[in-house]
């Protein structure tokens, strides 16, 4: 057993007397959150950029994990709150959020969502031009005021003929295209509204290889961009998120940058580019999975072994959907805790969850000690899209326990039946 809950080094008697205690008192499944490990992500991304490019914005990205306590935590340490809906913004005011502090990107904003932005003075990126018409009707109404927009943009960030996009799809969805003449068009537009400034662009890409090649492509080409069209009142460049966390060895990616090869990469472009600016822009980052994906783990109990045909199955507390909600077939790292003194044997074998679909596997053909009854498994790098993504489906969804500092907190309760089918919302 090596580096469990970050404490190196701590013996298994240790750890099992600290699992069990929580077993008494959260019950047999549960995700694990280090609260102190999110800081310390937070503070070292923040200072590999901002030690490069003082003017730096680290917007968190919310819908990767919008863990109240999370939020909070990221606010405190002075994040702004990256929100791509709604009730994304309202769950940022809801935290405290100052909504000078709110970045509203999204591909769906309603003419209120936009007019709310503008009114309070958000950072706010247009992805459409049904979005520009509504800037166009609000400081049209408004024209004793003045306002600011930015734009995403889409442009091709192929590398050597092949699109880095995630689901190796050609074109990006999102924002106002380049090479067709659309994003000129959109400034035109905008250019016409006279209480009305363009002062950013936002280029957001999710990528398979989260590649520092990209990075620089993207701030190459965001600068080009603002040369050419809004130099004079250009506040802010948006890289966007889609950045590395700390993978861990058994996922063996080769050449996972790091935060500050990141940061130089993007900075270096920044600062060469900067002088052909009026104002010296703010670089604005929106990690999600970077700063939270190894924050969770996931506990659940072994509850049944049993040999079906030649192959070994065993039944935890827990689903798929716990700790993978894409049900993808891959395996990820999972570590056993022993209950049990007898001897364990080493074979294949299959790790299966709770729900009634063949499909519910959390680890597939997996070579290592077979789990016995009373065990418990973990499941690390739970942080990222793990949590908003997992239904409710069957049974209820695990409670959720901090780890802040010394004590252990739930900070998302064990559910039941009225959290699981909710009476103020379902008609009985
Ligand atoms: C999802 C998203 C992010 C965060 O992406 P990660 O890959 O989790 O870092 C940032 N910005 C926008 C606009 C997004 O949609």
């Amino acid at each position: 057993m090596n580096n469990i809950e970050g404490i190196e080094n701590r013996n298994q008697v240790d750890f099992l007397k600290k699992v069990n205690l929580l077993k008494q008192q959260f019950g047999d499944s549960f995700y694990l959150f280090d609260l102190e490990k999110l800081s310390t992500n937070y503070l070292k991304m923040f200072s590999a950029f901002s030690s490069r490019h003082s003017k730096f914005i680290l917007g968190y990205s919310y819908k990767t994990n919008y863990l109240p306590i999370l939020l909070k935590e990221i606010s405190k340490l002075g994040g702004y709150a990256e929100v791509v809906s709604r009730i994304e913004y309202d769950l940022a005011l809801k935290i405290g959020m100052n909504p000078k502090n709110i970045i509203f990107n999204g591909p769906l904003k309603s003419s209120e969502d936009i007019a709310l932005a503008l009114k309070e003075g958000s950072i706010i990126n247009l992805d459409s031009f049904s979005e520009v018409e509504f800037v166009k009707e609000y400081t049209q109404k408004n024209k004793n005021k003045h306002y600011k927009v930015g734009l995403r943009v889409n442009f091709d960030i192929s590398i050597e003929g092949k699109s880095p996009l995630q689901g190796g799809f050609k074109q990006s969805r999102f924002g106002f295209c380049v090479e067709n003449g659309n994003l000129e068009k959109a400034l035109n537009d905008l250019k016409r509204i006279e209480n009305l400034d363009v002062v950013g662009l936002h280029g957001h890409f999710s990528t398979q290889l989260r590649s520092l090649e990209v990075f620089e492509k993207i701030t190459q080409k965001l600068c080009d961009l603002s040369k050419i069209y809004i130099s004079n009142t250009l506040e802010y460049l948006d890289i966007g998120g889609g950045f590395y966390g700390n993978v861990p060895e058994t996922m063996k990616i080769n050449n996972v940058p790091s935060y500050d090869d990141y940061a130089m990469a993007i900075c270096s472009i920044m600062n060469k580019e900067k002088i052909h600016f009026k104002n010296e822009p703010f670089l604005i980052i929106e990690p999600g999975l970077s700063l939270v994906v190894d924050t969770f783990k996931f506990f659940c109990k072994v509850v049944d072994v049993k040999k079906n045909g030649n192959e070994y199955f065993v039944l935890v507390n827990g689903s798929v959907h716990n700790i993978k909600p894409s049900i993808s077939k891959k395996n990820t790292s999972m570590q056993l805790v022993k209950t049990n003194v007898a001897c364990y044997q080493t074979d294949r074998f299959n790790v299966v969850g709770y729900t009634c679909m063949e499909k519910d596997y959390l680890m597939i053909d997996h070579v290592g000690e077979i789990p016995k009854v009373g065990d418990f498994l973990v499941f690390h790098n739970m942080g990222a899209y793990t949590i908003v993504l997992n239904p409710p489906f069957i049974k209820e969804r695990p409670p959720i326990i901090a780890k802040i500092g010394n004590e252990f907190k739930a900070v998302r309760k064990r559910e039941e039946l009225d959290d699981f089918i909710n009476s103020n919302v379902y008609v009985f």
